[in-house]
Order: C-alpha cells, then structure tokens, then sequence
C-alpha cells in the first residue's frame, strides 16, 4: 500500500492553519464575551461557516477509517508472511501499549499527588460547575452504565461483544474497532495459511483498496491547512474562558503530564530504541500532531497517521498498517494519564483521600479504561465515571472537569497517536535490523 508523496510544507501549512485559527477564535471569543449581538454572529460563523468546513475534513477521515483499518491489517498480517512473526510483534506491540500506558497513569498520579490542585477547591465554584455541567455528566452516566456490568455472567458477555461480536457489520455500521480489528486479524491469519497463489492475488486487491483509502486521506490533507483553522476557531470561540482560572492548576498538570511524554519519555524512546533522532522525528510527524489536535480522535487521525508513518518515517506499510490500527484503538498513553488525574483531582476537591492500594487499583483500572476507549472526542469520559465509582468517588463530580474538557481532549489525541507511532517506529526498527521481508 503504496503512500502519495506528501507536500513537504503541509505540517507547516497545518500549524499556521492551527496558530492563526486559535488567534482568530480566541478574538472572536473576546468579542463575543461584551456583547449578545456579537455572541450571536461568533456562533453564527462558528457553527454555520467553520463547523461545516471543518467537518468535511473530518469526514473524509472518517469516511475510511473502517476499510483502511481492515485491508491495512489484513495485507500487514499476511504481509508479514508467518504466524510466528505475528506473535512476535503482536507480543512487542503489546509490551509497548501496557508498559508506556501504566507509566502514564502513574506520572499523572504523581503530579496530581504533589501538587494537590483539588484540595481546597472553591466550594462555590465547586457547586456552580456542578450545576452547569450537571446534566451532561448524567448523560455520560447513561453511557457509563451501559458500558457497566451487573453479574459476573453480564461482565462476560461485555467483554466478549467488545472483541467478538457474533456479527461483524454491526461492529463496522456503529465504527467500534476492536471487533473490526479482530475480525481483521483474522482474515489475515486465514490468508497466511491459505495456498500462495490465492493469497497474493487477494492481499493484491486489499492493497488496492487500501491504497486507494490512502489516496482520498491525501485528498482530506489538501484540505487540512483550512480545515484546521475552522475546527479550531469553532471551539475557542466558543470556549469558555472564564472557566480557565478556576481549573488553571489543574490543566496546567495535566498539559505538563503529556509535555513530560511527548518531550520527554518518548524522545528517549524514539533514541534509544529507535536509534533515530528526536528532534527530526517529531519534525516528521507534524501532520500527524495537526491532525490529532484539530479532530480530538485517534481514529479520525488514523489514516494520516499511516500516511505519513509510510512516506515520511520510513515504517513499511506491513508494520504501520498493522501496530497503528491496533494503537489508536488500544494505546492511549495521554488518556491514561488524564484518567488518573481526573480521578485523583476530583477525590481532591470533594476530600477524599484514596489510599495508597487504592491508587493502585485507579493505576490498574486506567490502563484497562484506556485500552477500551473509544478514540473519538471525550471518547474517555464515561470510562472514567466507571473507574471514579470502584474506588469511592462520586461519578457525577466529572461535571467539575467537564467545561475545559476539549483543551485537553486535543493534547491528550496528540499523546495518543505519536505513542502509536513511536511503537510502529520501534517494531520497524526491529524488523529492519533483523533479516526480515515485507
Ligand atoms: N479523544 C481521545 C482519542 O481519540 C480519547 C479520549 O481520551 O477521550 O484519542
């Protein structure tokens, strides 16, 4: 699945479209701020004008991410040419996704442990984000409940329609990869097994098909530059600020959480298992970056994620079609982080100390949470709810956290995707050196 060569300049394209849309929106966020009559034409052009503009970027994404993911899958599994290759990049893939996941969760607990931005909250303030954001934690509740099991036997079932629907379109109809992905896997492995001749002329067509999923990405990205700046007009211009000063601390944790990942852990990664520079690395991955804070989505940031992993960083399309899929669905590193420190901020604000084994369980159950959220906007949320009940705090106290929610929902996208890529750089960097054909 070949990749279109790219517009060298499109990163820088998309981040000015990113820069100058932020700028633009936070203007208009002033504006509107004085007066109604202002407010009114700011929603007007945000909801009228850079909604939809946005959202044909955003579908186009979306439009292949299920038949990008399948043949992606499909053609890098039997790409990959035997089982026992599969196992041992499928056992590396998944030593990367828990390892960096708990690593996450724990340095968000940690900064949220040492500098306490819950305790002592404004009880006033407390009572009015409740109040304000009320009705939405309870429609998260709903979602929350429905994911929740009631008997062990109920809980058994959840967890088998999570990765084994008995039908597979309704799965690809309501976009839930995990079933798509196994299913995927084992096609591939059906193929691998399957008389050459057949095999190559199906894993031919899935490349076709693929890449022909990849061409309309790069037709989305022409896109890109405008679409950025008009999804992210749309949410600062609407955004509101005011809410910022109260939750200052603990947005500031949480954005240096994920800056401790990206400039931090995952350099270190991309060095020395890698064996790659950083610094040109992440340069490389820019539209990736863009893509991830404009849509909020791993899933939509998908296909740019194996677009650019192919062209730019030299990871075959074996490798990126399969460790990326697998990622945006299961590696969530930003949001196991933010999980643990939402959880930890609001025992804070509503006093209640979680001890020591306690904290381990939230580290245990975030990984799990993080590995079955949905990479959309807020894809997290009700999972957190989930996690916020077994250990004694109050699910309904999400709606303190609620209003800057989407902030942080794009940098912890970012932390998502490029924990993807670096994993996909790593099993490549492993395959390479090895005497390995793809
Ligand atoms: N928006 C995140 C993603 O798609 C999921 C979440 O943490 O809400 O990666």
């Amino acid at each position: 699945m070949s990749a279109p060569t790219s517009d060298p300049s499109l990163h820088r394209k998309v981040l000015l479209g990113l820069v100058l849309g932020a700028l633009a929106g936070g203007l208009a966020n002033s504006l509107a701020a004085g007066s109604p009559a202002a407010r009114e034409w700011v929603n007007v052009l945000a909801d009228g004008v850079a909604h939809p503009i946005g959202q044909i970027f955003l579908r186009l994404l979306f439009l292949v991410v299920v038949p990008l993911v399948f043949t992606s899958l499909v053609v890098g599994v039997a790409g990959l040419g035997d089982l026992s290759k599969l196992g041992r990049i499928g056992g590396k893939t998944l030593l990367f996704f828990l390892g960096t996941t708990a690593i996450s969760v724990v340095i968000g607990l940690t900064l949220l442990n040492t500098f306490q931005p819950g305790a002592g909250f404004d009880a006033a303030t407390k009572e009015a984000l409740m109040t304000q954001y009320g009705s939405d934690a309870a429609a998260l509740q709903a979602k929350a409940e429905a994911q929740n099991f009631t008997s062990v036997l109920d809980g058994a079932n959840k967890l088998l329609n999570m990765f084994l629907p008995r039908n597979v379109l309704q799965a690809v109809v309501s976009m839930d990869m995990l079933p798509v992905i196994v299913f995927a896997l084992l096609m591939g492995c059906a193929l691998t097994l399957a008389e050459k001749g057949r095999r190559e002329r199906m894993v031919e067509w899935m490349e076709t098909v693929g890449g022909a999923m990849v061409t309309i990405v790069g037709f989305a990205m022409k896109l890109a530059p405008y679409a950025v700046f008009c999804l992210i007009f749309s949410v600062i211009a609407k955004f509101g600020f005011d809410l910022l000063g109260k939750l200052a601390m603990y947005m500031a944790l949480v954005i240096a959480g994920y800056l401790i990942l990206l400039l931090g852990l995952f350099p270190l990664l991309i060095r020395v298992l890698c064996k790659r520079s950083p610094i040109e690395f992440m340069r490389k991955a820019m539209p990736i970056v863009g893509t991830a804070l404009s849509t909020s989505s791993s899933n939509a940031t998908l296909p740019t994620s194996i677009r650019i992993a192919q062209s730019e960083l030299g990871v075959r399309p074996s490798v990126a079609g399969f460790v990326l899929p697998l990622g945006a669905t299961m590696n969530m590193n930003g949001t196991a982080l933010f999980e643990g420190a939402v959880v930890l901020f609001v025992a804070q604000v509503f006093g209640i100390e979680l001890t020591l084994a306690q904290q381990a369980v939230v580290v245990l159950l975030c990984v799990f949470s993080a590995i079955g959220a949905a990479g959309v906007p807020g894809g997290s949320l009700p999972l957190i709810m989930i996690v916020m009940a077994q250990v004694g705090v109050p699910p309904d106290g999400i709606a303190i956290i609620l209003g800057v929610d989407r902030l942080l929902d794009m940098g912890r996208t970012v932390v998502n995707v490029m924990g993807d890529v670096v994993c996909a750089a790593w099993i490549e960097r492993g395959e390479s050196s090895g005497a390995s054909t793809a």
